[in-house]
């Protein structure tokens, strides 16, 4: 489904539309004052709603009682916010929003209104897009939408004088969800449907589009090259690995603000160390990081961003084979470290290491963010809300969080401890693949630190609880991948 955002002035009596929505909180930030008859009716709903300890959103009320008060609207949706949902205050506004285009199109309504008032109306407006338009997202490749709306007309109805910010907003916003929900269209792909080489033709079409220079390396390249990881990772693989650079340059001056580094592991078998098989299809999302990166290149390049920023993707598939590599197998990078296979199930990794050493010796990048589907121990320690936040650079770990938290994506610290750096000694190389049960992902964490050179800033994000939701979750309102990272990596590029 579509969704297309108009703005209005919040003028109720000429404003029309199939479903106008009042969002409610006990201070009436967002509904119009409290003599309109509207309002008055919303408060009942809310008490009722506090009386009742009914936790839900959709409440809705036909608009003949309000005699010309609610427009030309068929339907008035109350609201209700922070009524003790386990939800933050921003959350509530976006899973609001999601549920009301949930409310319409099952009502085969394709016209919503939100009223907001003033002010305080433009901090959520934000929220409301984001919303709608991650709520409305469907995974539709292989199966018709249940809804007959092809297209949801949104109006924001705001102060007159804020139009124009608004709608500014508003596009913004939406261009940024608009890429997440492209991100969840290729993380939600069947890993069969979409190899190394798929990947890479995807984030090709987006370069072309943008005007970015694509460099793609392939097997023969990767040989050259000395990309030992992703040619030991893919070896076991009837699609070769490949890695690829999307350059985005929006700033005159020549050096590379940014490196975004994204594991590409278009399917996970756990190689010759074969994964138990319940479960095992949710591995076609092990290319997560990889998703967030080009559809964070699409965001920035959309909103013209003022930065140059390079977006890099190691990419194999991982499988067992007469030619995988094999446990106990040592890889030599060519930046001096030795690395001896303990499983071949800790694969992103060893990939994500010649993202980047690529990122440092062709693109001479001095900040870095990786970002992976990498640990379960992160999934473990942070559940599926918060991703895992690793860095040797405070500032840069600081500034992540911030951007993550402005867009409802929470990031966590965790430890790169240097006395767990034994953890990944090994007698006949210099570390291992694996660190052993415990502190799986900073483990994990500190081998990839193995690849950052002195001077260079570097922040490492694990995805693996993120970027995908089991059954309906806050305004995800499908299960499957969520699109993570694209909003706060485009807002920390925005902000740089
Ligand atoms: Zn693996």
């Amino acid at each position: 489904m579509n969704i297309k955002i108009t703005v209005s002035t919040n003028d109720l009596l000429s404003a029309e539309g199939d479903v106008l929505v009042l969002l409610l909180d006990d201070n009436l930030r967002y509904a119009p004052n409290k003599r309109n008859p509207l309002t008055k009716e919303g408060m009942k709903w809310l008490q009722d709603a506090k009386d009742k300890k009914v936790w839900d959103y959709t409440f809705a009320s036909s608009t003949s009682d309000f005699k010309g008060n609610a427009g030309k609207f068929k339907f008035v949706g109350f609201m209700p916010l922070r009524l003790g949902f386990f939800q933050d205050a921003d959350d509530q506004v976006r899973t609001a929003a999601a549920k009301v285009v949930d409310f319409a199109r099952k009502h085969h309504f394709d016209s919503i209104a939100f009223f907001l008032k003033s002010r305080s109306g433009y901090k959520i407006i934000d929220k409301v897009v984001e919303g709608v338009t991650l709520g409305a997202y469907e995974y539709t490749e292989f199966k018709d939408s249940i809804y007959p709306i092809k297209t949801m007309k949104v109006q924001l109805l705001v102060p007159a004088d804020g139009v124009r910010e608004a709608e500014r907003i508003a596009h913004e916003r939406q261009a940024v969800c608009n890429a997440a929900n492209g991100a969840r269209d290729i993380v939600n792909r069947p890993g069969s449907s979409l190899v190394p080489e798929g990947i890479a033709a995807h984030a090709a079409k987006i370069a072309k589009k943008h005007g970015m220079e694509f460099t793609l390396l392939r097997k023969d390249d990767l040989k050259k090259g000395n990309h030992v990881g992703l040619l030991n990772v893919g070896a076991g693989s009837a699609h070769p690995p490949v890695m690829f650079a999307m350059n985005y340059r929006g700033a005159r001056r020549k050096r590379v603000d940014l490196a975004l580094v994204g594991k590409g592991i278009s399917f996970d078998t756990g190689g010759i160390s074969l994964k138990p098989w319940s479960q095992m299809w949710e591995m076609k999302g092990d290319m997560a990081g990889s998703a967030a990166v080009i559809h964070t290149m699409e965001a920035i390049a959309t909103l013209g961003l003022k930065q140059n920023v390079v977006g890099i993707i190691p990419s194999a598939e991982n499988r067992p084979d007469a030619k995988a590599y094999l446990p106990g197998d040592i890889i030599s990078y060519k930046n001096g470290v030795s690395v001896e296979v303990h499983s071949t199930d800790a694969e992103g990794r060893l990939v994500l290491a010649d993202g980047l050493l690529w990122a440092q010796d062709k693109f001479k990048a001095t900040t870095i963010v990786d970002v992976a589907t990498l640990t379960g121990a992160c999934l473990r320690a942070l559940g599926l809300n918060y991703t895992g936040l690793m860095a040797n650079d405070d500032k840069l770990a600081a500034k992540l969080t911030k951007c993550g938290a402005s867009v409802g994506e929470k990031l966590w610290p965790l430890p790169l401890p240097v006395e767990y750096e034994e953890l990944l000694l090994s007698p006949v190389a210099k570390i291992k693949n694996v660190g052993g049960s415990y502190a799986g992902a900073s483990t994990a964490g500190l081998f990839l630190q193995r690849f950052v050179g002195e001077g260079v800033s570097w922040a490492h994000l694990d995805i693996a609880g993120t970027s995908d939701c089991d059954k309906k979750q806050r305004y995800f309102l499908v299960p499957g991948a969520t699109g993570a990272m694209v909003r706060t990596l485009t807002d920390f590029i925005g902000r740089m």
